[in-house]
């Protein structure tokens, strides 16, 4: 996949900017990579639209070049792909929290059991594993030494009870012993098979579980995207675990199942040690596709130091008491943003309180100076003081606008308001006084 992607940042060497045109090439290459990489096909295609869309659009930023900006690009929607945030285990209200473990044969189930046993007993939780694969004697054995490798009891019932009782006398068991976590170990095939899907119907039934992990060998490849879509539809999984990353696998599988299934890869495995269980970076698996960590890192500080110059920028002309009526109109605008946001999400951190008549309120209140500030010129606006000191112009911005002369007068005195505040804000307390508007 790196490589493949290499030639397509090479398309762009020497190019100023990111157009339509430039990007074909490049696009076609990253596409190409993707397939050779075991992303199934729909999954590509929405892939590189969203890149193409955003690739066209996106701004040019000072010392960074076209394809170290598209590099950024192809991995924020890589990041995007995979789930965006890292998704936590839940657990249940009351415990014990039920975990199943379900997948084919050969992808790590046995060994993830123990890996999460250990994991979670890291976090203090405590826990029991129950070994669920009757058909093999040696998955019982296996299960019993890694349960012990661990130090984490492990509930057996043979080869000759049914797995859905073993499940029910396991959690019997469990809640018994006051255990936090229960972790089943199942079964698998080499192929998807209907006796191995109803087996693990019953035994979700009897568990009532509060996560069901779908355990995917990172080398699956383009099948992980059926495999996924399969368990999902058959006995409905809330994530999946993929196993075996420290092998050279080629990371379809980590870029489909979310896409295909809209759940999350919660964990990952990558190795055979009991400690070689990890959460799930979306960002760092992009930075491991990609292998552009270096670019990556050089593209957001300068993203950075662009947004800095900016609020550096503002912040002296607030040191300066330069403060302008377009500063004023960026500022109010920026809130009344955030304030329509805030009514999409209902939830922004610290802005949770604010009632739709608030917001409401705010945005009459800033097309009102909107309105104003439009009808200033564009002396007026970088001179407030004009305005203060000039009644005449605060009667012909009132006539201009359609609004009372009070209400000219009222922005003005906010916008020197608006300087001392920040002024303060700044800690830079000297100087600074709301003039008194002559008349
Ligand atoms: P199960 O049939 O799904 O229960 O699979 P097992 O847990 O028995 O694992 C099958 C093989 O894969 C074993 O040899 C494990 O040691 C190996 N294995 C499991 N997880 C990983 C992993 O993350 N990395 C590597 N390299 N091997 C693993
Ligand atoms: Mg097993």
């Amino acid at each position: 996949l790196t490589s493949g992607l290499e030639s397509a940042w090479n398309k762009l060497k020497g190019e100023e900017v990111l157009t339509k045109e430039n990007i074909v090439e490049p696009m076609r290459d990253i596409r190409r990579a993707l397939l050779e990489a075991d992303v199934s096909l729909p999954v590509v295609r929405r892939f590189v639209q969203a890149v193409s869309e955003q690739a066209v659009g996106v701004g040019v930023i000072r010392g960074v070049k076209p394809d170290q900006q598209l590099v950024k690009i192809v991995s924020d929607e890589l990041v995007k792909l995979m789930g965006g945030e890292v998704s936590e285990l839940t657990f249940a209200k009351s415990p014990p929290t039920v975990i199943l473990l379900a997948g084919l044969q050969g992808v790590g189930k046995t060994t993830v059991s123990a890996k999460l046993a250990l994991y979670l007993k890291k976090q203090g939780k405590s826990c029991m594993l129950i070994a669920g694969d009757v058909y093999r004697p040696a998955a019982i054995d296996q299960l019993v030494i890694l349960g012990k490798q661990v130090d984490v009891p492990v509930y057996t019932a043979g080869t000759d009870v049914k797995p859905a009782e073993i499940a029910r006398q396991g959690l019997q068991e469990a809640k018994k012993k006051n255990v936090d976590v229960v972790i089943m170990d199942t079964a698998g095939r080499l192929q998807i098979d209907k006796t191995m899907m109803d087996e693990l119907k019953d035994v979700k039934r009897t568990l009532n579980p509060t996560e069901v992990l779908l355990v995917v060998d990172a080398m699956t490849g383009q099948e992980a995207a059926a495999l996924v879509t399969t368990f999902n539809l058959e006995i409905g999984i809330t994530g999946a675990i993929l196993t075996k990353l420290d092998g050279d696998s080629r990371g379809g599988a980590a870029l489909s199942v979310k896409e295909v299934s809209g759940k999350p890869i919660k964990l990952v495995g990558r190795g055979e040690r009991m400690e070689d269980l990890e959460p799930f970076y979306p960002d760092r698996m992009a930075g491991r596709i990609l292998g552009m960590g270096d670019v990556l890192s050089f593209v957001e500080k300068a993203q950075e130091v662009m947004k800095q110059e900016d609020a550096e920028d503002l912040q002296q002309k607030i040191m300066s008491a330069k403060f302008d009526f377009n500063d004023f109109l960026k500022q109010t605008r920026a809130v009344a943003q955030m304030g329509s946001m805030s009514r999409v999400l209902g939830m922004i951190p610290g802005m949770g309180k604010v009632t739709p008549a608030q917001i409401r309120e705010a945005e009459k209140s800033l097309q009102i100076m909107e309105a104003m500030i439009e009808v200033m010129t564009p002396e007026e606006r970088e001179k407030p003081e004009l305005l203060a000191e000039s009644p005449a112009r605060r009667k012909r911005i009132a006539k201009e606008s359609g609004k009372t002369e009070q209400q000219v007068s009222q922005l003005v005195a906010q916008l020197f308001q608006m300087r001392v505040r920040m002024k303060n804000l700044m800690g830079v307390m000297q100087g600074g006084s709301v003039p008194a508007l002559s008349n």
